[in-house]
């Protein structure tokens, strides 16, 4: 058991403060408590989980498979948990996280309901400060922002948002209680991967469904099933080699071999490739090539075969149309994966409203009104996605040395060392932060790749008897850079999408993940934590943090 000692501010002090208790948070508290840190982890919900906490809308479901979306550091954990579905369902998801913070006895340093509101480093004792939302003030040299990629909410941009009078719901901030829309005139307003998933479910519950579309995205069927005892039987027996795939792979995945080129394969090639992936499903359909986020040529292959699917399951040609993406290369939003979607289209109760013919003008209190409509509704749905990857710290006053607020050095988009610290920011880390694969990987991969180089690197400064680390200037520099070249290199930047911040006004246009792969990713933290931390300063710190006997 830790030890929580008070400072002399009669603070509680600590060695890490973690920030959120989703994946990311939930590993690195007992990663840290297993080395003897002392450690504590504030959560603005009412429970474990992160994403699978707050996401609890109709139809939500991870869209990596369960059997890979899943912790691989505890063996044990691996055997006892049986998942019974190809893509688990949000409650699956949220009761196995729950359940690894009961098995693992996590819960007793977690502190609930209680937002981090700042985050202040004072240089004078090495240390961070955070406050929280209840004027708690708690005090550790080390700071960890477990904050996920996509856990602030955003809601459109349009005048009387806040108006309607009947009930709202963000698929991202869902009730905890089912939410019945039986004989309702419902209104969704976006089109991205959470819309996608619950359309289906919503238009078999509602009188009459409208759709409000902006950009329409690339899904591809999930054939979901559940899952065969057999199949479980034999991941399960194989779980050490099919995680180091998985961490040896471009995205997380597992998956063996390089894919073919489609610029040089045959039309026929082509078609029986993107034909194969598409019966396998998912995301992995963009592994079909390895050039489709490359080459524009073979990426309009891809998107006119998706777009031929879209043609074959919704059955009137102009709907269809409306639903298929012509402005941007498929895989550069991110791709959606569905169940039902298109054919909803296809029912009598739902309407496709084409927001680029005719866009929104207002929210009232009755309803939606466009340029060209006026539209009634019961009950109003904004599956309108997150300010992802840097919203959540922004909310933050994060604040480093010279007292310089985050926020302003990432004014022109964000600026890491790896994803995972930042110069003029010494002892914090980011998970998954901006500048790491992240969103663009099997994020369970990726988090628990950085939980184990925090923890390594915290245990490295504790043996040194080293107290404070931080990217040098020029490392950081470097890394912007390279992140930059890679995004220039592919033709991510062709999209409007959140990984290049266009979905929120006013965010510089940065394309935010690094593009390098997983596993090439893996292989730079690992050499640089070899070679002395390379690109970090290290020095002594004013305080010193011991070895606890637990
Ligand atoms: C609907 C949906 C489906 C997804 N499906 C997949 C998938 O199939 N595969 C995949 O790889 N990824 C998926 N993701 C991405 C998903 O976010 C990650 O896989 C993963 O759950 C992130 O874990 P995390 O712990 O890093 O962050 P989160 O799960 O987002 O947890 C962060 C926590 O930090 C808390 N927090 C934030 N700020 C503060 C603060 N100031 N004070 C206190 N607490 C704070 C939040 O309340 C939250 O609980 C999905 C995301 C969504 C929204």
């Amino acid at each position: 058991m830790v030890s929580v000692s008070r400072d002399t501010a009669g603070d509680a002090s600590l060695d890490v403060v973690v920030v959120g208790a989703g994946f990311a948070g939930l590993y690195l508290l007992h990663r840290l408590r297993s080395l003897g840190f002392s450690v504590r982890v504030y959560e603005a919900a009412s429970g474990v989980g992160g994403t699978w906490y707050w996401n609890r809308y109709p139809g939500a479901r991870c869209d990596v498979e369960s059997v890979d979306y899943s912790y691989s550091f505890s063996p044990e954990l691996e055997q006892e948990w049986t998942w019974t579905e190809r893509y688990a369902a949000q409650p699956e998801i949220l009761a196995y996280l729950e359940h690894v913070a009961d098995r693992f006895d996590l819960r007793r340093d977690i502190q609930f309901d209680t937002r981090i509101t700042s985050c202040h480093f004072d240089e004078t004792t090495d240390r961070w400060t955070l406050l929280t939302d209840g004027g708690e003030r708690v005090v550790a040299p080390y700071c960890v922002m477990a904050t996920g990629c996509l856990s602030t909410t955003k809601l459109p941009r349009v005048p009387g948002v806040e108006s309607f009078a009947g009930p709202t719901f963000h698929t991202g901030q869902w009730p905890h209680e089912p939410v019945d829309f039986s004989g309702q005139r419902v209104g969704v307003i976006g089109t991205g991967s959470s819309a996608i998933q619950s359309i289906p479910h919503l238009a078999r519950q509602a009188a009459q469904l409208v759709i409000f579309q902006r950009t329409p995205n690339f899904s591809v069927p999930a054939w979901n099933h559940p899952l065969d005892p057999d199949y479980v039987a034999e991941v399960k027996a194989a779980y050490p080699e099919r995680r180091e795939l998985c961490r040896q792979s471009q995205a997380g995945f597992p998956i063996e071999g390089t894919p073919g080129s489609a610029s040089t394969a045959t039309e026929e090639e082509r078609a029986a490739q993107f034909g194969a992936k598409w019966q396998e499903g998912g995301l992995r359909f963009l592994g079909a090539f390895g050039d489709l986020l490359i080459d524009p040529a073979a990426n309009e292959a891809a998107s006119e075969f998706l777009r031929t699917k879209i043609r074959e399951r919704v059955e009137d040609p102009a709907i269809a149309a409306l639903l298929s993406p012509t402005d941007y290369p498929c895989g550069t939003k991110r791709l959606c994966v569905d169940t039902g979607y298109y054919e909803t289209f296809n029912r009598d109760n739902v309407t496709l409203v084409d927001l680029r013919r005719s866009p929104i003008e207002a929210i009232t209190p009755t309803g939606v009104v466009t340029t060209e409509a006026t539209y009634e509704f019961d009950a109003l749905v904004f599956a309108t996605g997150f300010d992802a990857m840097t919203g959540t710290l922004a909310n933050i006053d994060i604040r480093g040395t010279d007292d310089l607020p985050l926020i302003e050095k990432w004014h022109d988009g964000p600026r890491s060392y790896l994803g995972l610290a930042a110069s003029g920011f010494p002892n914090l880390f980011f998970i998954t932060g901006p500048g790491s694969p992240s969103v663009l990987s099997n994020m369970v991969v990726s988090i628990e790749q950085h939980v184990d180089w925090i923890a390594d690197c915290l245990d490295h400064l504790r043996r040194t008897g080293l107290g404070r680390i931080e990217a040098t200037p020029e490392a950081e520099e470097q890394w912007v850079d390279l992140v930059a070249q890679l995004a220039g290199l592919s033709l991510f930047e062709k999209a409007n999408s959140w990984y290049i911040g266009a979905n929120v006004e006013g965010k510089p246009r940065v394309f935010m993940p690094y593009l390098g792969g997983v596993n090439t990713y893996r292989a730079q933290c690992d050499e640089i934590a070899a070679n002395g931390y390379q690109g970090f300063s290290l020095r002594e710190g004013a305080h010193r943090v011991e070895a606890r006997v637990r």
